[in-house]
Parts: C-alpha cells; sequence; structure tokens
C-alpha cells in the first residue's frame, strides 16, 4: 500500500500551481517552554479537479492575448481597473493644478475650469451633503459630484463588499504598490501582533464615528450654512493648497504613514481610514462573499498566505469579515477547481472576476453618469465667483472653524 504520508501530499507537476507544505518548525517556544506545533497535511487534489495554469503566450496576436488575460486573469483585470482609476485622478490633479493657475494669475494663465472629480476628495463634504439631501431632497449645488462619488462608492459597499478599496480606490492602490515595495526590499512584511492589531484597527472605526456623530448632530439650517459657506466652496482650493505648501508636521507625518506602509501591509487602509471603516461595516450586507467549499478545499493555506487582509480564508466557509476587500487574490490563487469563488448568498454559481470587475466599475460609471445626464456633475460656482474667493482665499471668511458651524455675514454666497 502506499505510504499514507506521501499520498497526501501534491505532487505540483510543471503545469499546475506550485503548491508546497506551508513551512514549520515542529515546535515553538512561549516564555522559555516549548510546545509542539500541531503538523498541517495537504490532501492531495485529484486530477480532474486540478486548476491548470494558463499560458496567456499561446496567443500570438497581443489584443487577443489582452483580452484573455482581462477575462481569466483576475489580479490583471484588477491591475488595469486600478491603472485607469489612478490615470483618471492624475487628470482631474492636473486639471485641478491648471485651475488654481488660472485662479491665482487672477483669470491670465491656466484654464479655467473647475474639474468636478476633485470633489471626491472631500468626504467630510460630501456627508453633510448626503445628510443635507436625505432631509430635504436638495442636490446641493456647491460639490454635488462630491455627493454623488460617495454614493456610488457606498453602493458598490453594499453591493460587492469593499471592492471600491482594492478597486478603482487610488489610495488603496498606493497602499498596495507600497506594500508590494516592502515584500520586494524585505522579502516580508510585518506582521502587527493580534491583540494590537484589533486595537489599531478600532482606530478607524473611532475616527468614523466621531465625523459620522459630528455630522448626523447637524440640523438642516446649520447643514445648510456650512454646504452654502465660503469655506466649503472653496473646500477643494484649500486642500490643494494644504499638500503644495505642506507644513513640516504634515509632511512628517507622511513621510511616517508612507514608511509604515511600506513595511505593513495596508497601513493606512486597515487602520485609519474611515471611509474603508464604513465600507467594512456595509460589506456585511452586501449579498456576495468569498465561499470556501470545505469538501473540495485541500487544506493548503496558500488562501491565506495570499490574502493581504490577513484573513484566516482557509478555516472559514463564507469570508464575513470587514477587512475583505474582495481583491479575489485568494480566489485566484486556488489550485481546486470550483473550490473557492465569490459566491452571492441569492445564487449558487459563482461570479467571475470579469463580471464582478464590471461591476464594480459599471456601478460607479452608473451613479456618477447619472449626476452628469441630469445636470448634477458640474457645481454652480461661477468663474466671476471664483476669481472673487481666489483673490480673497487668505481673509478669515475662508478659515475652517473647527466643527463649529460659522457665523457668516451676507457675503452674497447664501442659496
Ligand atoms: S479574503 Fe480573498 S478577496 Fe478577501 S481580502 Fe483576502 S484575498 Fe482578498
Ligand atoms: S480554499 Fe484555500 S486552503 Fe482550500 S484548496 Fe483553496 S487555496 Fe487551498
Amino acid at each position: 500500500m502506499e505510504n499514507l504520508a506521501q499520498s497526501l501530499r501534491i505532487n505540483a507537476d510543471a503545469n499546475a500551481f506550485d503548491i508546497r507544505e506551508p513551512k514549520m518548525s515542529d515546535t515553538f517556544e512561549v516564555s522559555g517552554i516549548s510546545f509542539a506545533k500541531k503538523k498541517r497535511t495537504i490532501k492531495k487534489i485529484p486530477p480532474h479537479m486540478r486548476r491548470r495554469k494558463i499560458n496567456f503566450s499561446l496567443e500570438p496576436r497581443w489584443y487577443k492575448r489582452l483580452l484573455w488575460k482581462l477575462r481569466e486573469d483576475s489580479q490583471f483585470l484588477r491591475s488595469a481597473v486600478q491603472l485607469a482609476f489612478v490615470l483618471l485622478c492624475l487628470w482631474i490633479g492636473i486639471d485641478f493644478y491648471l485651475f488654481v493657475a488660472w485662479g491665482t494669475s487672477g483669470g491670465i494663465e491656466g484654464v479655467a475650469h473647475h474639474p468636478p472629480g476633485a470633489e471626491g476628495f472631500l468626504p467630510i463634504s460630501a456627508l453633510m451633503s448626503l445628510k443635507y439631501w436625505l432631509q430635504t431632497g436638495i442636490i446641493n449645488d456647491i460639490h454635488p459630484a462630491g455627493l454623488f462619488i460617495l454614493i456610488a462608492i457606498l453602493a458598490i459597499g453594499l453591493l460587492l463588499k469593499k471592492a471600491f478599496c482594492s478597486w478603482p480606490c487610488p489610495i488603496g492602490t498606493l497602499s498596495e504598490s507600497l506594500w508590494m515595495l516592502g515584500e520586494r526590499l524585505f522579502r516580508k512584511n510585518l506582521r502587527v501582533p493580534r491583540q494590537l492589531d484589533y486595537l489599531l484597527r478600532s482606530m478607524k472605526y473611532l475616527l468614523l464615528f466621531f465625523f459620522v456623530w459630528a455630522v448626523w448632530g447637524m440640523s438642516v439650517p446649520d447643514l445648510k450654512a456650512f454646504i452654502y459657506s465660503p469655506y466649503n466652496r472653496v473646500a477643494d482650493i484649500k486642500m490643494y493648497y494644504f499638500f503644495a505648501h505642506i507644513s513640516s508636521v504634515a509632511l512628517w507625518t507622511l513621510m511616517i504613514l508612507i514608511m509604515l506602509s511600506v513595511v505593513i501591509k495596508n497601513f493606512w487602509c486597515r487602520y485609519l481610514c474611515p471611509y474603508g471603516a464604513l465600507l467594512g461595516i456595509l460589506s456585511w450586507l452586501s449579498p456576495f462573499k468569498i465561499t470556501r467549499n470545505k469538501e473540495t478545499c485541500v487544506d493548503c493555506v496558500l488562501c491565506t498566505k495570499v490574502c493581504p487582509a490577513n484573513i484566516q480564508v482557509h478555516k472559514a466557509g463564507r469570508v464575513w469579515s470587514d477587512e475583505c476587500m474582495s481583491c479575489l487574490k485568494c480566489v485566484e490563487i486556488c489550485p481546486v477547481k470550483e473550490t473557492l469563488e465569490m459566491k452571492s448568498s441569492l445564487s449558487t454559481k459563482p461570479i467571475s472576476s470579469l463580471v464582478f470587475g464590471s461591476l464594480v466599475v459599471g456601478v460607479f460609471v452608473a451613479i456618477t453618469g447619472l449626476a452628469m445626464v441630469s445636470g448634477h456633475w458640474q457645481n454652480n460656482v461661477g468663474k466671476k465667483e471664483y476669481l472673487h474667493h481666489f483673490q480673497n482665499l487668505d481673509s478669515p471668511l475662508y478659515q475652517h472653524n473647527r466643527g463649529e458651524v460659522p457665523q457668516y455675514n451676507d457675503q452674497g454666497f447664501s442659496e
């Protein structure tokens, strides 16, 4: 009879996924006391269940190879979406730079066009716009694009878990690039001890709670006063100046965050991003979850090893974790057919990466497109008014009032 231990091992052939038993020493130590480690055994994959690696180079025509990769390789597709959104943000950034050049030069240089996409970087203002809209039915015309971008992000969270973080979010892409750089430089990323990890993860929920509590406590007149205030009208310009003339304290904070993001996976997203916290909460309501077939799983732990959110995927039936970003890395690496899939609770069939990615982009494009066709994309701040704001930007009228609703004089900017 074949040796049982051998039969449990997987012999990965050249065409198949490279599966090796995780390296584990037989013992581990706590306070000088030695404990025996439970050895993991990996079951053998029946040949008909083995997923074969696709050799894309077999297709000689580049455009067909590209389409094939987009269809079959979830990580290639995700990288393409990430790149597209980073380029979009760069375009918005250049547009905004030219707009600020126009304003600071008194309308002589640059381009007199305020890019609405920049409002996507004003989440607090968008949260106020959302509450104002829910309570009054009015879509404000100061930062309407910001409101629709927020709605699109929330809709993605509700439908497709935290897919916004790992597909279109430019900060998520930057975060991922930084920890991948760290992995390349130091061969691995730091793993935060479990207790400290829980403690740090709660910080983003505290930040979210603070913002939601502050905004949700505001009355409709207070919301209106803030939304139509001179400060909010130029909030994106102020943000631009914040980064263009960054203080040494802010620069050091940014540098520290970047360094931490190099050594710890998704440091900003995992511990500090209130958007991530909000999407994590919404993700529990999403019908889609990574689902593991316990019958066919061979316990190779590859899914857990590759998960950037440190989720124990190989132990889960359905991944409910608020940290799951729907990146599909675990699905891509699973060597067994029909074992790890993104599934909706409404269907027994899995959703393909192409359909999933198209839904992420589709929901975003549909909601922002709706804003465009319904005339709620461009704001209603005219060129003359913008030039006036640029000229008076340093006056106390444009200062942030640290959470208080300011008492503005009648400057002609109220609704
Ligand atoms: S569980 Fe899978 S989809 Fe979720 S974050 Fe981990 S690797 Fe990505
Ligand atoms: S679900 Fe995870 S542990 Fe199971 S076979 Fe797939 S990659 Fe391996």
